[in-house]
């Protein structure tokens, strides 16, 4: 979803970014701030200065949502949890976060906080109102939309449907109660799809009704909470999978082994084109130097090809990420994943030993599943 997104800076570290379809809802938000706020201004008050406060109040808005995704995040990296970053995107906000919270209690702090800041923030913005709202028109709408915008925001997300919020704190408190996070998150993922369908059948209610662009939104916020429901189950599911396993039962060493003289014409030739593998390592006189990849020949004109020879375009074991043959293989799919690398190699003591492949990964993930398949089948 988060492919086209653009990095506007980092705050307290952590990057935030907007996605692209966040461009449409800032845009739509504006728009029907600005004609609300054009009918009610005096004749006297300039038209422009109902559209900027318009921008102004969509942006402060969008603000608040961040405030709401900040909380999850610095609450999360205070527990030890990494987070990745925040994304701005057409249904809000989202932290990414890159692990499960340790305990049930961590989890329904690092949850809670979120609605909190919204309910905090629409009583502030709530205050203010009560203080200058009568001043004029152009500060009382404002206040009293991001008033209620804070409170719908906190409370829309704790209802108790699992991935938002109050579905998170409901799985800690079931969590915290049987000690089992599959069973809790079973469950808190059967609520969250339960609330998904009741905002599917509310926006086709609303639509039926003739209020088709709510109902139309309902039912899209309803898709995607239902769609993201499922997939934190089968995630846990995956993760659960790869429990107490290590890149050492997976990795492999399907590797050409490269001379460092060969030049890069003799090595697309007679290797990349004609015996394609997973990876290509250069050999030098104490032993393995690094990779080769074909992206890193790629940035090399082809004219210069025959010239250069690949110990001068290798990529040094040092410079790659790469995991340890005692890495948890969940950890390492994540790292994989948010590396954007079909493969990792694996190194003992700087020295490589193997490779991990995203091929190798899954085919374990299908037996794995494949062995403890009997109570699985059925479950979606
Ligand atoms: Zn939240």
């Amino acid at each position: 979803m988060f492919r086209q997104s653009i990095t506007l800076g980092k705050l307290f570290g952590i990057p935030i970014k907007i996605d692209v379809s966040w461009i449409l809802i800032f845009a739509w938000v504006s728009l029907s701030l600005g004609s609300q706020y054009t009918r009610n201004i005096s004749e006297e008050t300039p038209t422009t200065l109902a559209w900027v406060a318009a921008v102004l109040t969509s942006l402060a808005f969008f603000a608040s949502v961040l405030a709401h995704e900040l909380a999850h995040s610095l609450i999360a990296r205070k527990q030890g949890v990494p987070v990745r970053d925040i994304t701005l995107f057409i249904f809000g906000g989202i932290s990414q976060i890159t692990d499960e919270p340790k305990t049930a209690k961590a989890e329904a702090v690092m949850a809670g906080v979120g609605p909190l800041t919204s309910l905090i923030l629409a009583a502030v913005f709530y205050g203010i109102y009560r203080i200058f709202g009568l001043v004029s028109p152009l500060i009382r709408a404002p206040l009293l939309f991001l008033a209620t915008a804070n409170l719908s925001l906190g409370i829309f997300n704790l209802l108790p449907g699992f991935p938002l919020d109050g579905g998170r704190v409901l799985r800690a408190v079931l969590w915290g109660a049987k000690h089992d996070l599959r069973w809790a998150t079973r469950v808190a993922s059967y609520v969250g799809q339960g609330v998904a369908y009741l905002f599917i059948l509310y926006g086709i209610f609303l639509a039926a009704g003739g209020d088709w662009l709510n109902g139309i939104w309902l039912v899209f916020i309803g898709l995607f909470l239902e769609n993201a429901a499922r997939s934190s189950y089968s995630q846990l599911n995956i993760s659960s999978l790869l429990q107490g396993h290590t890149v050492r039962e997976v990795m492999s060493l399907d590797c050409v082994l490269l001379p460092q003289q060969l030049t890069l014409d003799l090595a697309v030739d007679e290797y990349l084109v004609r015996n394609p593998r997973r990876c290509y390592l250069v050999n030098g006189p104490k032993g393995i130097t690094g990779l080769l990849t074909a992206h890193r020949i790629s940035q090399i004109p082809k004219d210069r090809w025959p010239t250069t020879h690949i110990s001068e375009v290798v990529i040094p074991l040092s410079d790659v990420k790469s995991v340890t043959p005692e890495t948890n293989l969940w950890q390492a799919l994540q790292q994989m994943t948010s590396e954007g690398v079909n493969q990792l190699p694996v190194l003992a003591e700087g020295e490589l030993v193997g490779m991990l492949t995203r091929d190798k990964l899954l085919t374990f993930i299908r037996d794995q599943s494949a062995l403890l398949g009997g109570d699985r089948k059925g479950q979606w």
